[in-house]
């Protein structure tokens, strides 16, 4: 979502007239754009900020921005601790972020934040996206989160869910394919609520045919059936709100690609209850089993919290049993992060030792580590398309793709021009934790998008 929005800010800037440079020192706008979520971001702000202060005593004319959620929940301190900062804006006035540059170049610093998403504005689908890949794409299709997970700021600071209607997001989707994109990843903090706000409206305005039923399955399916595109992802469903109708959607639409990030949280039905996840580990497990029943090939990724207040050895071998039975593709793993305004963050008492936390964190890693390598080695041997992305960082004879699994493949680069964003044909040869080798066969599909070709 961060993500997006900054590619979102960095759009409205080149429409602007602004030219992006790799050189700091070049710059005449730097924009942070912060994220909150775990506390490590907000440890980075101040010291990025702090180098920047001599870029800005070198060029006066140099104006540094700070957006996003942590920009919106420290939106004094930033000023105090940073007076060298120009503007200072939120998440809900991403769109203002040109007219903001120019208020602060006449009238000195700003900060303007926004409490809540102006519904009209909210996925400002007329901004212009400057997008670090051509032909691949985020499509917001939801903002804010209307569910209370106890370690989770998100719904402090993205607000409560509101749903962009089905008939904007395809019209999206079909502009960003006309401009050569094949794959769209769908983005919610809780994508099968989806609907669910557009349809309560649509009652409260008389209409009682309107079914209240998450009208995520559908949209998989019409985002599928859009001309030219080939691959659709998204991130994240929430397990409680999981439906056999998106298992189906999935299934049924060859352009959804067979994998599912199904976020756990933690094994114990004692912490997920603590959380206010809304489901318990069986619920998951038979939910994941069902998805792979459905799904022909699924690969299963997820989210887990080490340490969460409470969390006992004996919570914690459960999250170790409800791994290793789901036998994950692979996982975030995060160390429990107290987040201020927080349900969790007032549970100080309760708080793990951060020495034992750092133990159960390493051997979580373990048991992923063991079932992603068993994945990709199940994998040796199949014959995968993948999209091409480009060089391979380590060893540039090789080209790196991404196959519908999403699973990274490095393979020799072929004979002949395959640039970022074709789709190949590649056989497995090797399965690593990280990442798998393979053999070109064929090359199924040219990329179609424009290569930007800089004007100097
Ligand atoms: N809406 C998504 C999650 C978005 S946040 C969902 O419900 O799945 C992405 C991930 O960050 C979460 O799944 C969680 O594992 C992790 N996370 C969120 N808050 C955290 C915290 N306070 N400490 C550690 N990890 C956290
Ligand atoms: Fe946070 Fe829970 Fe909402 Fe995800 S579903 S964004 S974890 S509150």
């Amino acid at each position: 979502m961060n993500e997006h929005d900054s590619e979102r800010i960095a759009g409205l800037l080149e429409s602007d007239g602004y030219e992006e440079t790799s050189n700091q020192s070049d710059a005449d706008v730097i924009v942070v754009n912060t994220c909150c979520i775990r506390e490590n971001a907000d440890n980075k702000l101040y010291g990025t900020l702090g180098n920047m202060k001599q870029l800005k005593d070198d060029n006066p004319d140099l104006q540094i921005m700070v957006g996003g959620c942590l920009a919106q929940k420290d939106r004094e301190l930033i000023q105090q601790r940073a007076g060298h900062v120009d503007v200072v804006f939120g998440t809900h006035n991403v769109h203002r972020a040109t007219a903001l540059l120019s208020d602060a170049r006449s009238n000195g610093p700003v900060t303007e934040i926004w409490e809540e998403a102006d519904p009209d504005e909210a996925f400002a689908s007329a901004l212009p996206a400057r997008r670090e890949i051509d032909y691949a794409a985020w499509l917001t299709i939801q903002v804010g989160c209307d569910n209370s997970c106890a370690f989770c700021i998100v719904p402090s600071v993205r607000g409560v869910e509101i749903s962009r209607t089905p008939e904007e997001i395809v019209a999206e989707a079909e502009r960003l394919s006309s401009q050569g994109v094949t794959e769209i990843t769908l983005l919610g903090q809780n994508v099968n609520s989806y609907g669910r706000d557009l349809a309560l409206a649509a009652r409260r305005s008389g209409d009682q045919s309107v079914r209240i039923r998450p009208a995520f399955a559908q949209l998989l399916r019409s985002v599928g059936a859009v001309d030219g595109i080939r691959r659709v992802r998204y991130t994240s469903p929430h397990p409680k709100d999981m439906t056999t109708e998106v298992f189906e959607a999935m299934a049924e639409t060859p352009e959804v690609m067979p994998h599912l990030h199904f976020p756990l949280q933690s094994g114990s039905d004692r912490i997920l209850r603590k959380m206010h996840r809304g489901y318990r580990a069986e619920r998951f497990l038979a939910k994941a089993a069902q998805a792979r029943e459905t799904i022909p090939d699924l690969a299963l990724t997820t989210d887990i919290i080490v340490g969460f207040p409470g969390e006992t050895e004996d919570d914690f071998t459960e999250t170790l049993r409800v791994a290793a039975k789901a036998e994950f593709d692979s996982a975030f793993t995060f160390v429990y992060s107290p987040r201020p305004g927080t349900e969790a963050a007032e549970m100080v008492d309760d708080f793990c030792d951060p020495d034992e936390v750092k133990d159960r964190y390493a051997r979580l890693r373990t048991v992923i580590e063991r079932s992603a390598l068993a994945k990709q080695q199940g994998r040796v041997g199949v014959t995968e398309e993948v999209i091409v992305e480009g060089p391979s960082k380590k060893d540039p004879t090789r080209l790196s793709g991404r196959t519908g699994q999403n699973k990274l493949v490095h393979f020799p680069r072929p004979e002949g021009p395959l640039r970022p964003g074709s789709y190949a044909r590649v056989r497995v040869t090797e399965g690593h934790t990280q990442y798998l080798i393979g053999e070109f066969v064929e090359r199924t599909a040219a990329a179609s998008h424009r290569t930007r070709i800089p004007v100097l």
